[in-house]
């Protein structure tokens, strides 16, 4: 049996078996390395995004990144 698409690898663990990709820069990123919003904003950020550890810290790539202004 022919397998052509070889099973992409997570580029950050290089290890497991990539499960979605980076909406920022696109890489391969497996369950266990993609940043969990919810859980790193909190319950105020519901939404399913797909971000690496380095884009889910860019507000560029992830608006809910960016800190609040404090100014008025
Ligand atoms: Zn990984
Ligand atoms: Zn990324």
């Amino acid at each position: 049996m022919e397998n052509k698409e070889k099973a992409v690898l997570c580029k950050l663990c290089n290890t497991r078996k990539a499960f979605t990709h980076c909406l920022g820069c696109g890489i391969p990123i497996c369950d266990n390395c993609v940043c969990d919003p919810e859980s790193k904003f909190g319950s105020e950020s519901t939404c399913s995004l797909s971000l690496c550890p380095m884009c889910i810290d860019d507000p560029a790539i992830n608006p809910d990144a960016e800190p609040r202004k404090m100014d008025a």
